[in-house]
């Protein structure tokens, strides 16, 4: 399928499942604009390469998704860079683990305003341009945790279980204006925001990552696997196409069976 013409604003896509969902949209034909902390060299090295390998345009905003005027300003500068956003991927996300009794007032707000606030404001945002066009694909990355819960986990869960509110809100809202919204509900992908949780598992526990990761992924999946950024890439653009005009307000589970038990 060809993304040709259209344009992606991928948040936090200058890591893990972000820039595998970047890649993917750029090898299907899109350019997209990125969005992510890390070193400037390196976010250069990346932009760089995507145009280099893919042939599309590829830009670089680095709003802080922490804060709504940044979003709404990355969002008009991206349809004011690139012509337009017809795709706009939710993606950017933290973590922060502990009992509800100890949860830090401020790690509750910083998950709240990144991985769930963060979503109706580029949403409000992208939508007016989306419906003057016609057409528009929201993917909002929500994840396991946006339909069942784990135990220290009380504001990454909430935030998730509200992405997925707003993505059926937004879906009914828009179901005949040419835009699409889902939710993508990944399990465990091994990225740096899963390699900590691993690494702090290993070092409670006194034992390796090496060791402690089929545990850690057979406690919570039935498939003793890993999904992969790229699959995640797959499910994007999928969603993006023709076949998946008639899916919206829908939360798409890609976890090895999860929440299937
Ligand atoms: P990651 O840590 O590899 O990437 C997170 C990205 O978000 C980075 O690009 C980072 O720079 C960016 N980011 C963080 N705070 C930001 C801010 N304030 N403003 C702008 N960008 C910011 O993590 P990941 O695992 O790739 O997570 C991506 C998304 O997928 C998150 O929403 C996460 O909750 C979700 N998710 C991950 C998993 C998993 O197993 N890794 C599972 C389900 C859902």
């Amino acid at each position: 399928m060809s993304l040709k013409g259209k344009v992606a604003l991928v948040t936090g896509s200058t890591s893990g499942i972000g820039l595998g969902i970047a890649q993917a949209l750029a090898a299907a034909g899109a350019d997209v604009m990125l969005n992510g902390f890390g070193p400037a060299d390196a976010i250069e090295t990346e932009r760089a390469g995507i145009e280099a390998k893919y042939g599309v345009k590829a830009g670089y905003d680095g709003a802080d998704m922490s804060k709504p005027d940044q979003i709404a300003a990355m969002v008009a500068n991206t349809a004011k860079a690139m012509g337009s956003v017809d795709i706009l991927v939710n993606n950017a996300g933290i973590q922060f683990t502990a009992d509800v009794e100890d949860f830090p007032n401020e790690k509750w707000d910083q998950i709240i305003a990144i991985n769930m606030s963060a979503v109706f404001h580029g949403m409000k945002a992208a939508i007016p341009l989306m419906k003057a066009k016609g057409w528009g694909r929201i993917i909002n990355i929500a994840s396991a945790h946006g339909l069942v819960a784990s135990a220290q986990k009380v504001a990454y869960v909430t935030a998730k279980h509200g992405v997925v509110g707003m993505t059926k809100v937004a879906g009914i809202e828009l179901a005949n204006a040419g835009v699409t919204v889902n939710a993508i509900c990944p399990g465990w992908v091994l990225t740096p925001l899963v390699e900590k949780q691993l690494q702090d598992r290993a070092t409670r526990d006194g034992s390796t990552v090496e060791k402690e990761t089929h545990a850690f992924v057979t406690e919570k999946q039935p498939m003793a696997k890993f999904s992969t950024p790229e699959q995640i890439g797959g499910l994007t653009v999928f969603l993006c196409s023709d076949a998946a005009a008639t899916i919206t307000g829908a939360p798409l589970s890609i976890d090895g069976g999860w929440v299937a038990q």
